[in-house]
């Protein structure tokens, strides 16, 4: 026998369909993300710009209903993605893209390493983004309490500690970016490891300029832009640094 509170658990579900299938609908990307010209390269300010507004929602806890994950958009994208800006950022379990920018399936296409870091590989993949798809506007992201910095200070601070080969590989490429930053601040400690973060992704940006003569190119003639952010933790706010 079903009890009262089944049935109405049951109707419960029921509204909540029939709510998420009304919104499903809603041509979420011809609203959110100019219609028809959705395959089109977005200039790197407007990107900008989109992102700026996502973390906006997001701090306000004003997010969208429908960011665009519904089936149809999913249906949308089996004919071909169309990003409009590549963020590289830290695996950091509290810093995911898509979440912090309030956006949908399809729109960004994210690099992500701990400590937001560049190798071959992360410069392959933001090339690809860069020169075979639509995004024009590179953002390299780092965040408050970097863990990926904080085991590169660690490192500096007590040069005997040693990790395990793929780890001192990401503390390797973090660690000029540490000893920049304390010569010029003097910071120890977590003091430090701020300081670095924000050195690191200043690094970075300069490593994919300097590493890649195709998106430095880009850059030159104005199609591309490659920009720095840091991201705090508390407020969920993203600062960025155009
Ligand atoms: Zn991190």
């Amino acid at each position: 026998m079903v009890s009262r509170r089944q049935l109405l658990k049951g109707f419960g579900v029921g509204i909540a369909g029939l709510m998420l299938s009304k919104l499903e609908e809603i041509p979420c990307l011809a609203s959110h993300h100019g219609g028809h010209g959705r395959h089109k390269i977005v200039p790197p300010d407007e990107a900008i710009a989109r992102l700026k507004e996502g973390n906006k929602r997001y701090v306000s806890m004003k997010c969208l209903k429908d960011p665009g994950i519904g089936p149809k958009v999913r249906e949308m994208l089996t004919k071909g993605q169309w990003p409009y800006a590549t963020i590289l950022s830290c695996s950091d379990s509290r810093v995911p893209p898509e979440i912090i920018f309030d956006e949908g399936l399809g729109r960004l296409f994210i690099v992500r390493v701990a400590g937001n870091i560049i190798n071959p590989a992360l410069l392959g993949s933001i090339e690809y983004a860069s020169l075979h798809s639509t995004s024009r506007l590179v953002v390299v992201m780092g965040h408050e309490s970097c863990g990926a910095v904080g085991a590169a200070v660690h490192a500096f601070e007590h040069p005997e500690s040693k990790e395990t080969p793929a780890i001192e590989d990401i503390i390797e490429r973090i660690m000029p970016a540490v000893k920049k930053a304390h010569k010029k601040t003097g910071a120890t400690g977590k003091v430090l490891v701020e300081a670095a973060a924000r050195e690191n992704v200043k690094m970075v940006i300069k490593q994919i300029r300097d590493q890649s003569p195709s998106l430095r190119k880009m850059q030159t003639k104005g199609e591309l832009k490659i920009i720095g952010a840091y991201y705090y933790l508390k407020t969920g706010k993203v600062e960025f640094w155009v």
